[in-house]
């Protein structure tokens, strides 16, 4: 019989006869396969055999699989496998909309049955802050709420807030673990920080509050690199969050931060001089770098987007996340490398631009450093559970078929397979099959919605929805 497994495999040997779906499972221990590599052996009994716990749960997401398909009687088989990645992410951006406790314990159950290992959660940002952090507690007194959403379409001057406590991340990262999964937080720097100088206005060039933000783009406000009360500050940030996130990435962002209060600032540019520094794209290097100093002491592997590479110093141990790198420093850099490619992979863009088939066949191998891949759901315009479960799935499992599959099969057999697997995952607002690849035609007017729906401009809005209506 035909067996639908997402993702593939590495192989699969079908064997005569069948066997009932309530055997017993025989674990068996096998010291010399991969730390997630597993073989599963149907056959009168079912027996797995792994050499950790991370292997026989991923044997156990297989088989469960095959009991969903099959029901009473399961084919006797004999499946070998191993992932092609070990750093296989999705990230979630909890700054611009908040996304509750409960959302965020689906998305990691849902990712962990497609083998997905890292959830990375955007926790700060310049529309928000969200972690509980014990030494500045202004940081959610301040910065976790916010007067009004100015982001396209969703213009109000409501209150937005929300944040995690301490219990409710250290329940993230038990829930995470017991799929298998690690947590990387990402509190972002030097740019992004609109809400961090928000309640601790000191941390900027000028000293002067910063407004949280309630639209989306990139603020000039960043992070004064200049003095080391940023420093000694964020270093009492990321104590809590190493005591909260036990396990070994932790995100720095890095990404979009303009440097026109650098340029301008005494401080930052005595630190300029002082570090014999080539300008201020080479302090941002000198931030990340001496931010990953302080952590490597904890045991700590830094991440951050792929800006950082702009520096030239960046050392050669920080992991690089690649969204968007059209001078290919990512493809010529001895840093490690996880993908996020933005056109192929960022799950916010709508289908007509983004759809299934172009995730599916994006190749992440940019250069033989890539680590893994990561998938990630920004929020600006993603407001509720169910649009966010309608954006990731499947595009996710798209997205994990590449970070999982050493035996990725063509497309139109994968799309087969989702088909008949999409109610395994459970996924109550999936996108609906007619959704997923687009014609041409739904394509272009797509893409125009999504332009006319992110523009705040009610005039060139009206313009695009005009055209739009039109062809209907
Ligand atoms: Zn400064």
């Amino acid at each position: 019989m035909q067996l639908y497994l997402i993702p593939a495999p590495s192989s699969v040997v079908p064997r005569n006869g069948f066997t009932r779906a309530d055997a017993e499972v025989i674990f068996r221990d096998e010291p010399t396969l991969p730390r997630e590599a597993y073989r599963l052996e149907i056959g009168g009994s079912i027996v797995v055999t792994a050499s950790s716990s991370a292997g026989r749960f991923y044997a156990l997401q297989t088989l469960s699989q095959i009991r969903f398909q099959c029901g009473q009687n399961l084919p006797n088989l004999y499946l070998e496998d191993a992932p092609r990645f070990a750093y296989r992410a999705f990230m979630i951006d909890s700054c611009r909309h908040f996304v509750p406790v409960p959302e965020l314990k689906k998305m990691i159950s849902v990712c962990a049955k497609m083998k997905l290992n890292v959830f990375h959660w955007h926790l700060t940002d310049d529309q928000g802050w969200r972690p509980e952090i014990g030494a500045f507690p202004e940081l959610i007194g301040k910065s976790s709420l916010r007067h009004g959403n100015h982001f396209g379409r969703e213009q109000d001057n409501r209150i937005h807030a929300g944040y995690y406590t301490r219990a409710q991340m250290e329940e993230i990262v038990s829930f995470a673990h017991e799929n298998r999964m690690t947590v990387v937080p990402e509190i972002d720097m030097p740019g992004h920080a609109s809400a961090l100088l928000h309640a601790i206005p000191s941390l900027s060039c000028g000293g002067k509050r910063v407004a949280i933000k309630t639209k989306p783009g990139i603020f000039g406000d960043i992070l004064c690199a200049g003095r080391e009360e940023t420093y000694e500050t964020l270093f009492r940030i990321l104590d809590e969050i190493c005591a909260i996130f036990p396990d070994p990435y932790i995100h720095l962002g890095g990404d979009e931060a303009p440097k026109a209060q650098w340029k301008q600032c005494p401080a930052c540019q005595a630190m300029i001089r002082r570090e014999n520094l080539a300008g201020e794209e080479a302090l941002q290097g000198y931030f990340i770098n001496r931010v990953r100093d302080y952590l490597v002491t904890k045991g700590k592997t830094v991440v951050t987007w792929n800006e950082s590479l702009n520096s030239g110093i960046l050392r050669d141990d920080v992991t690089v996340q690649m969204w968007l790198d059209p001078t290919k420093r990512c493809k010529n850099s001895p840093n490690p490398l996880i993908v996020s490619d933005f056109s192929h992979w960022y799950a916010d863009y709508p289908y007509a631009m983004t759809p299934l088939k172009k995730v599916y066949r994006y190749d992440p191998m940019i250069n033989e450093n890539v680590v893994g891949t990561d998938i990630p759901i920004w929020t600006e315009y993603i407001t509720t559970p169910s649009h966010m479960e309608y954006m990731c799935f499947p595009r996710f499992m798209a997205a994990a078929e590449t970070a999982w599959s050493m035996n990725k099969p063509p497309y139109r057999v994968f799309r087969t397979e989702l088909s008949e697997l999409m109610p395994y995952f459970g996924v109550r607002y999936a996108a609906p099959e007619e959704d997923w690849d687009p014609p041409v035609g739904k394509r272009l007017s797509g893409t125009v919605r999504h332009f006319g729906t992110i523009c705040p401009n009610r005039g060139v809005r009206n313009f695009f929805f005009h055209h739009e209506n039109k062809k209907k």
